[in-house]
């Protein structure tokens, strides 16, 4: 299913259960602003080569607009859309005074050299450097971008609004990014699997997980999951799965992969096909990759008892339905994976005050984020007698709503 009709279905249900009038729904549904710039760049052979860019605004009732932007070849307006969607509510759900956004380049990173890849980063800044900024939109990392990439926007946005570093987040600490931010995303996962599973009487501790994904979410949660006593049995990336039942020696793995550039050939492990990753026997799955990979498809062969989604919208509706009727207890994504925008918040805070925070205070005021939001997620729960998912949304979209409607529309 594609994505945007996959988040927004998920959108109508929780417009739905909290009965809210369609006038108001339709605000909320449509984007704020949709920006399409095309980027070329001279290539280093002397050639040039053009990518589109695309950033869509999806809504700044309760403040700027925040979300990553990703490099990567699937990048398609829709995807964009539906990802700048999903930050709207994550940020509500997360309660950081936030909208929603989410930009993308249509390119295959490991394809570019870096002096490309800085070319192409300036060139798309230079296209939207009036429409982001401090209290207008805040771009972070996210798929295919990283610190690097965040200081080349910082720099190129500079040179048009002086020195401003609180205009990207996931900045290098040298830049003024935040000490934690780096792991944040995983970090959060961590958390959120943490809080869900004692809701159910249980720990990491002992637990078998399933990483699907081992860029920086998947390697993260992966090391933190590995400290807190749970077992990693199977992880995959784009160059292969690896699978070891006893559990995976994450530390060897990360090195591994640092220095062949993926996780295949580890030798701590035994090589299975990364397409039955998903359905492999464990206790959590994690998928921390790409949309739409738990599908009709396969979501009725799903043996895990939790998936943390780790990912944006790893799960379509329909997977949801199969999965609720097996048992299968899924955390959403919006709150899953909010510890990344959250300590980008607290990185924006630490710009803005000009004050830097300690790593310490960084991860317990992510620790306060991710109980209060859980907390709030059951309330909804309960509420509407609805499940993880509806319990995430309606709380987001409720708080959005409610800012939208306190502003007017100044008409
Ligand atoms: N790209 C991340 C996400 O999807 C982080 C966004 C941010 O920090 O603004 O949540």
């Amino acid at each position: 299913m594609n994505a945007l009709t996959a988040t927004s279905r998920n959108f109508n249900r929780a417009a739905k259960l909290l009965d809210l009038d369609s006038k108001l729904t339709k605000s909320l549904l449509l984007p704020f602003r949709e920006i399409k710039v095309e980027c070329t760049i001279p290539k280093d052979d002397g050639s040039l080569a053009s990518y589109v860019g695309f950033r869509v605004q999806h809504d700044n009732a309760r403040g700027p607009m925040k979300g990553g932007i990703r490099y990567h070849p699937e990048v398609d307006p829709d995807e964009v859309n539906a990802l700048a969607q999903l930050m709207t509510w994550k940020t509500a759900v997360a309660n950081i005074p936030y909208g929603g956004a989410k930009g993308g380049i249509g390119c295959d990173p490991s394809q570019l050299s870096t002096s490309e890849l800085e070319k192409l980063t300036r060139v798309f800044t230079q296209k939207i450097h009036d429409l982001i900024g401090i209290h207008t939109d805040v771009p972070a990392p996210d798929m295919g971008t990283n610190p690097q990439t965040m200081a080349w926007i910082l720099d190129e946005y500079s040179k048009f609004h002086g020195y401003s570093p609180a205009v990207v987040t996931g900045k290098p600490v040298d830049l003024g990014g935040s000490l934690g931010r780096d792991a944040a995303t995983g970090r959060g996962v961590v958390l959120a699997t943490e809080v869900l599973l004692k809701d159910y009487g249980k720990s990491i501790s002992g637990q078998r997980f399933v990483i699907q994904g081992f860029g920086n979410v998947g390697s993260w949660a992966a090391k933190l999951i590995t400290e807190a006593g749970g077992k990693v049995i199977c992880v995959s990336d784009v160059s292969g799965a690896i699978k070891n039942k006893g559990g995976l020696d994450i530390s060897k793995l990360l090195k591994h992969s640092v220095k062949h550039r993926g996780i295949k050939g580890f030798d701590g492990g035994d090589e299975i096909d990364p397409k039955s990753i998903l359905t492999e026997d464990c206790d959590v799955l994690i998928p921390a990759a790409l949309g739409g990979v738990i599908n009709r498809e396969n979501a009725k062969d799903i043996q895990a008892k939790f998936i943390i989604e780790a990912a944006n919208h790893p799960a379509d509706p329909e997977a949801d339905e199969i999965l609720a009727k097996k048992g299968v207890i899924v955390l959403p994504d919006i709150f899953s994976n909010s510890g990344g925008v959250t300590v980008s918040y607290f990185e924006w805070v630490q710009n803005i005050q000009g004050f830097m925070w300690d790593e310490e205070k960084v991860n317990s005021e992510l620790k306060t984020y991710m109980i209060n939001g859980f907390k709030s997620i059951k309330d909804m729960c309960k509420t509407h007698d609805c499940d993880l998912r509806m319990g995430a949304f309606t709380l987001g979209v409720n708080r959005v709503a409610r800012a939208t409607v306190l502003r007017g529309w100044g008409a």
